[in-house]
């Protein structure tokens, strides 16, 4: 116990919740498969940053998780690769079409870097990724969607839009991840996010990642989480 508060204090986390999983200190910790450890050694990250040391086993014990930490900090990663490893077990167990895991993001340019590390690291395992956003084609989406897609990451307003053509469906969505909630409310996505989230099974498991932790993004987790554990890098503001 009072190894785990040392762990926590050198990473600068701060963990709430009931029975939060153990921090760990190094990649081979996580229990990863080799293609994906391999693909980790080939990006050459020497360590796992706090939020994914902390995050990851949380994550990977199945947990809902509100993940507050400043940009730079490694978030895609701590989401990332318990995703892979979600949906590895689930693609077996639940064939069928539509994605499995959805990762909401504000922009264009974030569901892009987002598609980035999600294909470079899901292509050990040969997982199809589509990306949507906002000012695309969305002819071109569309079909991205038809053809399959086991991960879709998408801005809020065009994942509804490709629901609602038909493009693709959330029924086997179980893994769902909300990245940058406070810049998703910010322009104006709160009744997106909050629609698709009703759309997803509620037996789901749910990451929220945000830079600040205010009233609204604490009713939304409130609403959409369940019992989760709350991991803070650095101040909360
Ligand atoms: P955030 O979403 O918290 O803003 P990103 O996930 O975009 O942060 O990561 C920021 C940068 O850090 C990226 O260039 C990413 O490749 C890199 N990165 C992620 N994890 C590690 C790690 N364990 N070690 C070193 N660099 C990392
Ligand atoms: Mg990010």
């Amino acid at each position: 116990e009072e190894q785990v508060r040392d762990l926590r204090h050198t990473l600068g986390v701060k963990v709430t919740g009931a029975l939060p999983p153990k921090p760990v200190s190094s990649f081979a910790h996580f229990g990863f498969d080799e293609p994906l450890m391999k693909a980790i050694r080939r990006a050459e990250y020497s360590q796992p940053t706090p939020i994914q040391a902390q995050a990851i086993p949380t994550a990977l014990s199945g947990r809902d998780i509100i993940g507050i930490a400043k940009t730079g900090s490694g978030k895609t990663a701590a989401f990332v690769w318990p995703l892979l490893v979600h949906l590895m077990d689930q693609r077996e167990l639940r064939p069928g079409d539509g994605p499995i895991a959805l990762i909401l993001a504000p922009t264009r340019e974030l569901s892009l870097q987002i598609y980035n590390e999600a294909k470079k690291f899901g292509k050990v395992y040969n997982i199809n990724v589509v990306c949507c956003y906002g000012g695309g084609s969305k002819w071109e989406q569309s079909k991205a969607l038809e053809q399959g897609a086991e991960i879709v990451v998408a801005t809020p307003g065009r994942m509804i839009d490709m629901v609602k053509m038909k493009a693709t469906n959330l029924r086997r969505v179980t893994f769902l991840v909300l990245d940058e909630a406070d810049r998703m409310f910010h322009m104006g996505f709160e009744p997106q996010v909050r629609s698709i989230c009703n759309h997803v099974r509620p037996d789901r498991q749910t990451l929220l990642f945000s830079a600040t932790f205010k009233k609204r993004i604490e009713r939304l987790a409130r609403d959409v989480l369940t019992d989760p554990v709350r991991i803070v890098q650095g101040d909360l503001n």
